[in-house]
């Protein structure tokens, strides 16, 4: 069902992605061992993941790392292996129908244990993340299997404190033929920045990447999206409903999700639908824009407010803010202003500055 608020699993849940979804099993077939997968919040990365994950048919798991950083304030590496335990227990059908042995995989990897019900974790675990992945390496090695090791929303992984992912990335790459990392992010800046790709100091630079974009949905896909949905549930909609629902949400398919899932599951009207994809979808951004503005809230508001409100350009945002908060510098302001668009609230193009996602500019209208 389209208009199903989850993450999508099955690819005849997925619309679209053709082009997507074949970049991926592209990469899986000549056995790259990197895929990077980049796209705004809510446009479909994690939907798009999982399917092709689970169309290809290779084992693997997939870690959300942002909840791992919600959760708990941090990312640990017992939180990761929980991670994937968890993954394995929600998905231990798949792999029983592909006839993947997890037994004896985790057989092998200290401090995971298998039963009937899943996969746990000791709460001490030794094992070093490089000799899992080393662990899992051989087990595939010896099968001709490829093992897809997912990160979602690794931009999260810089809070992870000694440890440094890229590094243990750039180290598989190199040395585990058998396993292909993919990390998808969706503060595209700062997924750039945490794998710093073109720095020659860094453990990723010069490593050979398959880069799978997801874009927002063309006007057409929008339409034919909600009307495939509405479809599904033997709804026929109004056309003009949907020119304007599509207007609204811009091409992002959670909104789009969402107006379907009030209009068809919960049988409003449309303008109540609007309405209330506009209330809940700011209460789902609300948490996390606050944990991310904390370190300077009032500026930071300032800036959102003078961009929500029409200022375009870095010197009448920086009026604006100046008027709300105080003087401030040239170069705090400025810096302010990349993080934001780092954090992909905003984004610049020829200069100026806009809010690229509609919930978000009524979020900081409304509700700030
Ligand atoms: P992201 O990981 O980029 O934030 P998600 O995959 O979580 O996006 O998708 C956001 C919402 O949109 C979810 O409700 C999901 O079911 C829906 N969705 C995303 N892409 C598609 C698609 N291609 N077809 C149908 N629904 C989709
Ligand atoms: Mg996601």
């Amino acid at each position: 069902m389209l208009f199903n608020l989850n993450p999508k699993t099955r690819r005849e849940d997925l619309y679209d992605r053709e082009n997507e979804l074949e970049e991926i099993f592209k990469a899986l077939d000549l056995k790259e061992r990197f895929i990077v997968i980049y796209g705004i919040r809510r446009v479909g990365k994690t939907s798009l993941l999982r399917v092709a994950l689970r169309e290809a048919k290779i084992p693997h798991a997939i870690i959300d790392v942002r909840k791992v950083y919600f959760e708990h304030r941090g990312v640990s590496r017992v939180h990761l292996y929980r991670e994937i335990a968890s993954y394995f227990t929600k998905n231990l059908d798949f792999f029983n129908r592909l006839g993947f042995r997890i037994k004896d995989l985790f057989r092998r990897l200290k401090g995971f244990h298998v039963s009937e019900i899943g996969v746990e974790v000791e709460p001490i675990m030794q094992i070093r993340f490089t000799d899992l992945l080393e662990k899992v390496n051989d087990w595939c090695e010896r099968r001709d299997l490829r093992f897809a090791l997912a990160f979602d929303e690794a931009q999260y992984l810089r809070f992870s404190g000694k440890v440094r992912y890229d590094g243990i990335f750039a180290w598989a790459i190199d040395n585990l033929p058998n396993i292909t990392i993919i990390v998808t992010g969706s503060e595209v800046e700062l997924l750039r920045e945490f794998l710093k790709t073109n720095d020659p100091k860094a453990p990723l630079y010069g490593r050979y990447m398959r880069e799978v974009y997801v874009n927002r949905f063309s006007r057409d896909q929008s339409i034919g999206f909600l009307k495939q949905g509405f479809r599904e549930l033997g709804i026929n909609p109004n056309i003009e409903e949907i020119e304007e629902a599509v207007e609204v949400f811009d091409g992002i398919v959670g909104w789009l999700t969402h107006y379907g899932y009030y209009r068809a599951m919960k049988a409003v009207n449309h303008r109540t639908a609007l309405r209330e994809v506009f209330e809940k979808g700011s209460q789902l951004e609300l948490t996390e824009l606050e944990k991310l503005i904390a370190p300077s809230r009032n500026r930071y508001l300032a800036i959102l407010k003078a961009v929500a409100q029409g200022a375009t350009s870095w010197s009448d945002i920086k009026t604006y803010v100046i008027v709300r908060t105080g003087y401030i510098d040239d170069k705090t302001f400025t810096q302010l202003l990349k993080n934001l668009v780092k954090y992909g609230y905003l984004v610049k193009e020829n200069n100026r500055y806009k809010i690229p996602d509609p919930i978000v500019r009524y979020l900081v209208i409304e509700k700030l």
